[in-house]
């Protein structure tokens, strides 16, 4: 299916060299740990899941649970699992609002997908028979408007935006009023990244959730931090600062399809404690899927 495929990037470029280096496996081999943590550290796990990874599969061959490939490859699966799951428990629940309207605040820099994103995440809840408004908060950069409402266009959802320049918390109060007028399950609130000043980015995201919460109490249910895969450790630079900045709830990792470094995956697991909710595998509608840490570890080896 195309979430095998949309791996199979990350997977080949990584498994190949995986295989290359365990068809030397030495246990007793200092060089052999060495540079499987190069390789890790490259596909960009990060450096304290790699040590992490590594330490484990040390102390394991040193106990003689190691003795083969396969074992390694049982043990290296595992130890990403437990690492990711431990800090994340409830990393696969997405939070939905049983009781009305769904509020998903979308936040990222420019060009990591996040309109992208927004669309495939309407296409999915009105697959499933919902009513989507979208609200266009990215009023600074010259044709998110125009880009948006051609998506609702083609998803089938209703866009509710104003001018270039226009106030962002003005357009989200709109599309909560519009969403209740015609009864819509779902609000998806793009919003401007502009990380090269963290204060007005700041003012402006909490103006928006003022209004947000103003109306509706526990809203919004979600805030996505959309991240660029194939930008590595910038876009693990990118999470600390949006984490400083607001409260954010989950990771949508995209360009998962187009990148040998999936393994910022992990890194953001462990070094942020936030999870990834979904994967983007493609630029189409059908491309957005929930992250399960499991089927990735594992894709890693095949
Ligand atoms: P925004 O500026 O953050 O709103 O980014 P866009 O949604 O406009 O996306 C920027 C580019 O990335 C576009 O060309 C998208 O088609 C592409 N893109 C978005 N998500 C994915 C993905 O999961 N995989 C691939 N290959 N491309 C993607």
């Amino acid at each position: 299916n195309s979430y095998e495929k949309g791996l199979q990037k990350s997977r080949r470029s990584f498994t190949r060299r995986l295989n290359e280096l365990f068809a030397n496996f030495r246990y007793e081999d200092e060089e052999f740990f060495e540079e499987l943590e190069d390789l890790l550290i490259e596909s960009d796990v990060g450096f304290e899941a790699t040590m992490y990874i590594s330490e484990t599969l040390r102390h394991e061959s040193k106990v003689q649970n190691v003795k083969s490939m396969a074992d390694a490859e049982r043990v290296i699966v595992q130890t990403m699992v437990d690492l990711y799951g431990d800090t994340n428990p409830d990393h696969h629940i997405f939070n939905d609002n049983p009781n009305g309207l769904t509020v998903v605040l979308f936040v990222g820099v420019n060009g990591v997908g996040k309109t992208t994103t927004i669309a495939k995440m309407a296409h999915q809840y009105i697959d499933q028979g919902k009513k989507v408004v979208l609200a266009a908060g990215d009023t600074f950069r010259a044709g998110a408007i125009e880009q948006l409402h051609v998506w609702g266009d083609r998803v089938g959802a209703q866009v509710v935006s104003t001018k270039q320049g226009g106030d962002p918390a003005a357009v989200v109060y709109d599309g909560i009023v519009q969403a209740r007028e015609h009864q819509a399950d779902v609000l998806l609130i793009d919003t401007a990244g502009r990380l090269q000043n963290k204060k007005n980015l700041m003012n402006e995201l909490e103006k928006m959730k003022r209004v947000i919460s103003r109306e509706i109490p526990d809203a919004p249910h979600e805030t996505l931090l959309v991240l660029d895969a194939t930008t590595g450790q910038n876009a693990l630079n990118q999470a600390k600062i949006f984490k400083e900045t607001t409260d954010v709830t989950g990771i949508v990792l995209t360009k998962m399809d187009g990148t040998a470094k999936g393994g910022i995956v992990l890194a953001i697991g462990k070094e942020l404690n936030i999870p990834v909710k979904f994967v983007g595998l493609g630029e189409t509608m059908n491309d957005l899927h929930p992250f399960d840490t499991e089927k990735f570890a594992y894709g890693l080896f095949k």
